[in-house]
């Protein structure tokens, strides 16, 4: 029915490659937007506690009347709710919130150092996961320290790693970490936030030799590379473009020249620094 390719997860399921992401869409606009992304065919679904819309995103879910194993519904635990206890009180509100049984995955949202409680929050995934209330479980914005400390105390390795990837910071360490310790590494801000990547005038170019936009070209050099996507748009036509990206290929030479845009440079916070 699609042509989203699947990517399997060491927990035994499988991720659409490409999903849509809801970050600071209005609550009011959310369950429209969610819906004309549905119609538009995608069935993955990124939200978080922290957006303040995932009963809007539940609203569009019961409204498609799409039968759940077709659906990929992933969300995240608030920077507030870190702790064993926390963490899975948390899920049991998202799901009400939700209207599901269960989300496909339920990720920390960032690891937060200064609190020094990822561990105890990654252990509550766990229970959460043992329950049945999240089919696989991950982290987002974890660096390698963090992973190592994980995998030391607790034994576990989180099916995905949702960071900050597009081709101003292409974390060439962190996606060989990832992929050396069976982590599917998902991107954030996949086009850098519709700023800067997309004006690039390399990028434009090898955009005008397929007939492809800019935007659609750095959605497919992450398919190309492996990663897991989720723009995030309100307008129609951009969700409909955003989900046409499977009908060309960027050459090896293509990929390698917007290989060489990587600036090393953050739009959202350091992890090690971001302690809200
Ligand atoms: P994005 O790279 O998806 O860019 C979205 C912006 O780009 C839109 O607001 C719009 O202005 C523009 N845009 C969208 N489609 C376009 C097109 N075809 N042509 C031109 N411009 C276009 O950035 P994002 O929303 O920050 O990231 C996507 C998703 O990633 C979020 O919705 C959220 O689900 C997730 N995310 C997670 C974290 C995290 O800490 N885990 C942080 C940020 C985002």
């Amino acid at each position: 029915m699609s042509n989203v390719p699947a990517i399997a997860l060491n927990s035994g399921a499988s991720i659409p490659q490409l999903g849509f992401g809801v970050f600071q869409i209005d609550p009011k606009d959310t369950a429209a937007t969610v819906q004309t992304a549905f119609e538009i065919g995608y069935r993955h679904i990124d939200t978080a506690q922290m957006y303040g819309n995932e009963a809007e995103v539940g609203e569009a879910i019961a409204r498609s009347g799409l039968p759940r194993d077709e659906l990929f519904i992933t969300t995240k635990c608030n920077n507030s709710n870190h702790g064993y206890d926390e963490s899975q009180r948390a899920l049991d509100e998202s799901l009400s919130k939700l209207g599901l049984e269960f989300v496909d995955l339920y990720l920390i949202h960032w690891p937060l150092p200064g609190k020094d409680l990822y561990v105890q929050t990654w252990q509550g995934l766990e229970q959460a996961a043992k329950d049945g209330k999240a089919r696989s479980i991950g982290v987002s914005n974890f660096k390698s320290h963090h992973l190592d400390r994980l995998a030391q105390e607790t034994g576990t390795t989180p099916a995905v790693n949702q960071i900050e990837l597009h081709p101003h910071l292409q974390q060439p360490e962190m996606r060989a970490y990832d992929q050396q310790h069976g982590i599917a590494t998902e991107a954030w801000s996949p086009i850098g936030q519709g700023k800067g990547v997309i004006d690039d005038d390399r990028i434009g170019s090898i955009a005008q030799a397929h007939g492809k936009t800019p935007a659609q070209v750095t959605l497919r050099w992450h398919i190309q590379l492996g990663n897991i996507i989720f723009p995030k748009s309100v307008t129609e036509s951009r969700i409909r473009e955003n989900f046409d990206i499977f009908d060309f290929e960027l050459t090896d030479q293509e990929m390698s020249t917007i290989g060489e845009l990587d600036q090393g440079k953050r739009l959202g916070p350091d992890p090690d620094e971001f302690d809200r």
